[in-house]
This record gives C-alpha cells, sequence and structure tokens, in this order.
C-alpha cells in the first residue's frame, strides 16, 4: 500500500488542464471546483508545502468524490486521482486524534446496527404487506417531498421481487463454492442471493455459507484503513475450507475482495483473493431468453467490468438500448451519499434522465449501492413511465429462460 508521500510526483504531474470537470459527476452535480481533481491537488498541494494540515476542513474536500475513477480514465497525465485521496484520507486518520462521538460515527458496531435495523424494518414491511401498499401508491407518495421519496427508496429495497418460490431443477453437485453474501444480502433483502443461487445450482455448484463480515469498502474509501483490516483479516480467517470458488455477486464485493491480497500481502490474502470469481464469470456462457419481448437497458457499476453487459445483450428477445453515461456513475456511493445527499440525489437525477421516456421497461445493473442509485434517481424524475431498476441475477432468474448450460 503506497502512502501519501509515495503521490507527489503524481500530484505535480497536474497540469491544471481542467479535463477532468466534464467527467466528474460530483462536479457536473454540484459546480464546486474543490470537488474536481484539480481543486482538490490544489489542497493536497498546499499540504506537500506545509501551508496546510489534514484538517476537517480538508478531509470534507477529499470526501467530495464517489471513488468513480472517471477522471482517472480522462486525465492526459494518467494520475489516478481516487487512489491518492484515499491516501491523503489515510493520513488524516493517522494525524487526527478522533472525539469518541466521530469514533461513534465511524465505527464498524454502528454500521451493523444500521443494517440491522434496516433488516428489521424490511422484514416488517413485508410481513405487514405495506411494502405492497407503498408500491400501490408510489406515485402519490412521491410527490409528498423529501420522506416520501426516502420511503420509496427504502420499499425500493426491500419489496420482494421473488414472489413466488423458486426451486432450480434437480441437479448434481459437481463443485462447491464458498459464497459472499455481502451486506444487502445478509441483512437487507436476499432476492439476489436465491437467484444466483439458483441460477448456479442449475450448473452444478452448491453453496457453502460462512458468515463474512462486510467486505470493508467503505471503509477503505473512506481512508479508515485501521477498520478496513480489521475486516478484511476476519474474513480472510473465516475462509478456511478447500474450496475452488468465493463467489461474490456484487461488483463492489468482487473488487475489494481482490484486492485483499494487496493489503494484506500473506499467503492467505493471495489465496483468499485468487478464488475471489464474480457470479458473472460462472454463468456468462449460458444461453438465456427472454420469457417475453422487453426493453433493456444497462447501468455499469464504477467497479465492475463491461462483461456482464455482453450476458444482457445476448439474451434472445430483449429489444437493447444503449443510453448515454450507462457507465458513469449513479451517485450511490458508500459515505458520500449519507454526508452529500444533496449532490448524490442530483447526480442520479442526471443519470436517470437518460433511461426515462424511452419506454425502456428494466435497467439492469450488478451491484446493490447502484441499484439505490438509480431509484435515488428514478424518485427525482416526474414521468409517467419510468423503467424498473433490477439486479442482473435477478433479471435472469425471474424473466429469462436457459436456453443451454454454461458446462
Ligand atoms: S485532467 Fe488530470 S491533469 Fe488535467 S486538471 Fe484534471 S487531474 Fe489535472
Ligand atoms: S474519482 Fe470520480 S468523483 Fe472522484 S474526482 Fe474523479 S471523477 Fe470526480
Amino acid at each position: 500500500m503506497k502512502n501519501f508521500e509515495d503521490y507527489e510526483e503524481d500530484i505535480y504531474k497536474c497540469s491544471r488542464c481542467g479535463l477532468c470537470q466534464s467527467v466528474c459527476p460530483v462536479y457536473r452535480a454540484s459546480l464546486n471546483e474543490c470537488a474536481v481533481s484539480r481543486g482538490k491537488f490544489n489542497i493536497l498541494n498546499g499540504i506537500i508545502k506545509g501551508d496546510l494540515h489534514f484538517s476537517d476542513n480538508v478531509k470534507k474536500y477529499l470526501d467530495l468524490c464517489t471513488g468513480c475513477n472517471a477522471c482517472k480514465d480522462f486525465c492526459p497525465s494518467g494520475i489516478n486521482a481516487r487512489e491518492i485521496f484515499v491516501a491523503a484520507k489515510r493520513e488524516y486518520y493517522k494525524d487526527k486524534k478522533l472525539t469518541p462521538a466521530q469514533k461513534f460515527l465511524n465505527s464498524y458496531f454502528l454500521f451493523k446496527t444500521l443494517l440491522c435495523c434496516t433488516g428489521a424494518a424490511a422484514f416488517l414491511m413485508r410481513i405487514s404487506g405495506l411494502t405492497y401498499v407503498v408500491k400501490f401508491f408510489e406515485n402519490i407518495i412521491l410527490k409528498t417531498g423529501y420522506l416520501g421519496k426516502r420511503l420509496v427508496l427504502l420499499n425500493s429495497l426491500i419489496f420482494p421481487v421473488f414472489n413466488k418460490k423458486l426451486s432450480a431443477k434437480k441437479c448434481t453437485k459437481k463443485q462447491t463454492a464458498v459464497y459472499f453474501e455481502g451486506c444487502f444480502n445478509k441483512y437487507i433483502n436476499d432476492d439476489t442471493e436465491k437467484a444466483v443461487k439458483f441460477l448456479l445450482e442449475q450448473n452444478g455448484i452448491g453453496f457453502i455459507k460462512k458468515d463474512f463480515e462486510c467486505c470493508g469498502i467503505s471503509y477503505l474509501q473512506d481512508g479508515n484503513t485501521m477498520q478496513f483490516e480489521k475486516l478484511m483479516n476476519t474474513n480472510i480467517n473465516k475462509q478456511d475450507c478447500d474450496c475452488v470458488y468465493l463467489i461474490t455477486d456484487c461488483a463492489s464485493c468482487n473488487f475489494v475482495l481482490k484486492e485483499y491480497q494487496n493489503y494484506a500481502n500473506t499467503r492467505a490474502a493471495a489465496d483468499f483473493s485468487s478464488k475471489v470469481t464474480g457470479a458473472v464469470e460462472l454463468i456468462k456462457d449460458i444461453n438465456f431468453e427472454a420469457i417475453k419481448p422487453l426493453k433493456v437497458a444497462v447501468h455499469k457499476p464504477c467497479h465492475d467490468s463491461y462483461d456482464f453487459i455482453e450476458v444482457v445483450k445476448n439474451i434472445r428477445g430483449i429489444d437493447f438500448v444503449e443510453v448515454e453515461d450507462y457507465d458513469k456513475c449513479c451517485g450511490f456511493s458508500g459515505k458520500f451519499a449519507i454526508q452529500n445527499q444533496k449532490i448524490s440525489r442530483e447526480i442520479s437525477r442526471q443519470k436517470m434522465q437518460h433511461y426515462t421516456g424511452k419506454d425502456i421497461d428494466f435497467v439492469i445493473t450488478t451491484c446493490p449501492a447502484c441499484l439505490l442509485g438509480l431509484n435515488q434517481g428514478l424518485a427525482e424524475i416526474d414521468a409517467s413511465k419510468k423503467p424498473i431498476a433490477i439486479n442482473l441475477f435477478v433479471f435472469l432468474a425471474k424473466y429469462c429462460h436457459r436456453l443451454s448450460d454454461a458446462f
């Protein structure tokens, strides 16, 4: 892991050309010069020269970043801004003596408690049927303002897509995989887990669950390396059996679990990361057919590759629409979406306006946080027909037949 000082040369490389402005979603939504890489590099230059230090205010500006990496792909000097901001935030945590309140707000205990509370609310809304009531009156609730929009957003998270039990046709298990379920499946809504299980069991892959903790991506992104390393080491130690795959169905978990080997630098971490396999990789050779004609588009999460889009394009019977900015950030990125709600909502809105008015039935993606971003954007748009944001595996399990097996 490189330290902040190791990036000094990269920071000097910034020519202040300003090209990053045109691609930075935070700048486009806020028009705040400090949000764009160039602005943050000005601040970091001040730190290198000794004119500034890693204060709460500097951290606040460094946090104005979703970590989407769009500026890296666009920057003529090839600067990896996201990596530099994370290294700078690590210095903040090293320098700063957090108050007890700040420690509590940053704690994994609070994060897990919030997830458990959301999970309990989801359970109560589902068994009481409230989630169906909110869905039915969604358009009216959206008009009530901020709280109505938040309620619809929460409901989109927990609404059960599988209202009937799906069971895979009889299969013989040829391989066993450890399943990294991720926080969303574990605490809030396990529809995606059920769909992945359904699709993979038909391919002869059985699941073992290991009660893993969060992958740690939001702590890594925040520069809170101490908390990230605790979670990483716990997860590495829990993978204590001999398996071929460690399956993830979330683009962000998949990305960060593969990075463990670079942070822990141990044989166990290398073994762990080498087994991490995105569920997409295991289903990409299956031929699917939609159960009825459907118009679909995709949203590519910042942490995913373009592979899953090929899976979608190859589904027989769908009308695939390539939407402008389909691979741009959805605005929902861990702590960023909580700390900068207004900007986050505006990024999501700008994104989703490309998908409305085109008669699209579904927007398919592979990350639970992106589903939140897409739904957050849809809640901001007033349109008679809006697409449904859906996870790839849920879409394949619910709206497609398989025409052939992968192996
Ligand atoms: S595009 Fe790169 S070189 Fe140009 S201002 Fe942005 S970070 Fe600096
Ligand atoms: S990583 Fe994305 S959000 Fe962050 S500064 Fe670059 S373009 Fe903006």
